[in-house]
């Protein structure tokens, strides 16, 4: 096989192909470093000479639907000039792993239209292995995220292993990446972050938060000079378990069944948001749900102006919208 072939389709560069051979349905391309390539891993001396070698296998990007292999006679060799004895430095794989630099490659470009598995089966590859290359991956990428550029965050916490494990999360509110994970929802979860932060010479603008009174006293003690926001979902959302709770306690109170019939079901109609409703069926249901109470109607025009104090144009207008 071709040298250029071997770098262009592989990313092997130093070495040549020796024989190529097909083993349980998988092509095997043998292949040996070029004499002219070979030199100490140490020091690069030339002045080396071989003991011994090892026969070792990496999986590299398949030909077609067929599963390759590089094996390769990895040489011991003895340095004439700094007397270390090491094997050969193989370029095209990284560390110990038995996979080429180019077949991970190839991977974290599938996993951005596939899933572990439907990669994993594609190239023939474990389970373990794709997700371990896609972990190395990001670790490299996005392991150490800059700081000192961050003007505007969000914080936020949320539940993993069925809501047994909280994670905190800080976001890169202008370029959505996220630049730290903390363990707990608690104002600890935080500390490593504003640790990282304190050394850089950031300065942070905005915050927005949940209403967590932890995540607010962690801001004022750390970013005292930033403007906290309370992110406006969390903000709907108590207006909307509020809403919920009267509508919960009409339905109850209620004696006339003929009127708890039209309460019934009404919850995701009064929740969503008004302009959505299209449809006349579930307008007019929502209408004469308003209608039969006026509690229910005040608190449902109270939740649909709320959302206006975020289409102001500037605070002072937001303001009066609130006072209103
Ligand atoms: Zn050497």
């Amino acid at each position: 096989m071709n040298t250029s072939f071997l770098h262009h389709a592989f990313g092997v560069r130093e070495q040549e192909c020796s024989r190529v051979r097909y083993e349980d349905k998988s092509i095997i391309i043998e292949i040996q470093t070029r004499k002219d390539k070979l030199c100490c891993p140490c020091c690069g001396s030339k002045h080396i000479i071989r003991s011994g070698s090892q026969l070792r296998r990496f999986r590299g990007v398949p030909i077609g639907s067929k599963p390759l292999l590089l094996e390769m006679k990895v040489q011991r060799i003895e340095c004439k000039d700094c007397y270390c004895i090491r094997q050969e430095h193989v370029h095209f794989v990284t560390g110990k792993r038995s996979y080429t630099n180019r077949l991970a490659r190839l991977v974290v470009e599938l996993s951005r239209i596939g899933t572990i598995k439907d990669v994993a089966h594609f190239l023939h590859l474990s389970w373990d292995t794709v997700k371990d290359i896609q972990k190395r991956y990001l670790q490299r990428h996005y392991g150490n995220p800059d700081l000192s550029k961050l003007e505007y965050i969000g914080i936020d916490e949320f539940a993993v292993a069925k809501g047994h494990i909280y994670k905190t999360r800080v976001v890169d509110l202008l370029t959505g990446q996220v630049v730290y994970m903390g363990d707990g929802k608690g104002s600890d979860a935080l500390d490593g972050f504003w640790k990282k932060l304190k050394r850089t010479n950031a300065l942070i603008k905005g915050i927005a938060t949940d209403l967590s009174p932890a995540f607010v006293s962690s801001v004022m003690t750390n970013a005292p000079e930033a403007t906290l926001v309370f992110d406006h979902f969390h903000v709907v959302k108590l207006m909307n378990d509020a809403l919920d709770d009267i509508r919960r306690s009409i339905y109850r109170e209620e004696k006339d069944l003929n009127k708890r019939k039209v309460l019934k079901g009404t919850r995701w109609l009064l929740l969503c948001n008004g302009k959505d409703i299209f449809d006349d069926k579930f307008k007019s249901r929502l209408d004469n749900a308003l209608k039969l109470n006026e509690p229910l109607m005040k608190a449902y025009y109270l939740k649909e102006s709320l959302k206006e104090i975020w289409m102001q144009m500037d605070k002072d207008q937001a303001a009066k919208v609130l006072d209103n």
